[in-house]
């Protein structure tokens, strides 16, 4: 198995580094990430100017690029070999209900889904500076790993994964699980710099999750591990019956 690894914190960051670590073993590793942090970057690629790439290890390569440029320059030319898994993380904070649509992590999962490789994605759910518990994810990640080799995945389907940011004796299980809603209220500060402009920072009080049953963000306020299997097909079906009823005409 050849599994290309890559993340939004970028290639120093310590998530990318457990992943490696517990991964080895499971066959050939090539990974390709961010050269700096790209948290939030959602599904973007570079296409308005040249990515640069740096060979910094055995099949480590650091790029100026985004988490999906990552993905496409590995699966489509620089890696001397065909990638059966994409694993995307550790990333440092969670990536749960409407947020996956922002996040790199889960976005560069996406990529390798387009490109028809099964791929996931593995964040743990650190809030504000607390420590986050890697070495614990990674090896849950090692384990859907083989899992994903045996099973495979369907087609336009990856998954999500959440590790609770507990100790290891507390977390309670694993909860399959949809992608739940947030509820935090968007926050706009801003500030005047010292050169009397306004300048803005996009924040937020905190994310708090909707913990409707069966959702990602209740199984992680239940500290059990959350995977949510996502389908790339965005389509409203229901809708799209209805729709085709209002009769749009040029
Ligand atoms: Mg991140």
């Amino acid at each position: 198995m050849h599994i290309l690894i890559t993340n939004d914190d970028g290639i120093n960051s310590k998530g990318i580094r457990a992943l490696r670590k517990e991964l080895r073993g499971l066959g050939e590793l090539s990974t390709i990430a961010p050269d700096r942090e790209k948290s939030a970057t959602g599904h973007s690629l570079t296409l308005i100017h040249p990515i640069r790439v740096e060979q910094i290890g055995r099949r480590i390569y650091a790029i100026d690029g985004t988490p999906s440029d990552c993905v496409n320059l590995g699966v489509m030319g620089i890696l001397d070999r065909k990638v059966d898994l994409v694993v995307s993380g550790i990333n440092n904070s969670p990536n749960l209900g409407d947020d996956v649509t922002y996040s790199g992590t889960v976005s560069a999962a996406m990529e390798g889904t387009l490109l028809g490789i099964p791929s996931f994605a593995v964040s743990v759910t650190t809030q504000d500076r607390a420590e986050p518990n890697f070495t614990f994810a990674a090896k849950f990640a090692r384990q859907v790993a083989i899992m994903i080799k045996e099973k495979g995945l369907p087609d336009h389907t990856l998954l999500n994964i959440n590790v609770p940011n507990v100790e290891e004796s507390k977390i309670k299980g694993v909860a399959i699980t949809k992608q739940g809603k947030r509820t935090y209220r968007e926050e706009l500060i801003n500030r005047i710099d010292p050169r009397g402009r306004v300048y803005y920072w996009i924040g937020s009080k905190g994310i708090i999750g909707k913990e409707e049953d069966g959702s990602d963000f209740k199984a992680i306020s239940e500290n059990k591990i959350s995977i949510t299997p996502l389908h790339l097909d965005l389509t409203n079906y229901v809708f799209l019956k209805q729709l085709k009823e209002w009769d749009i005409k040029l």
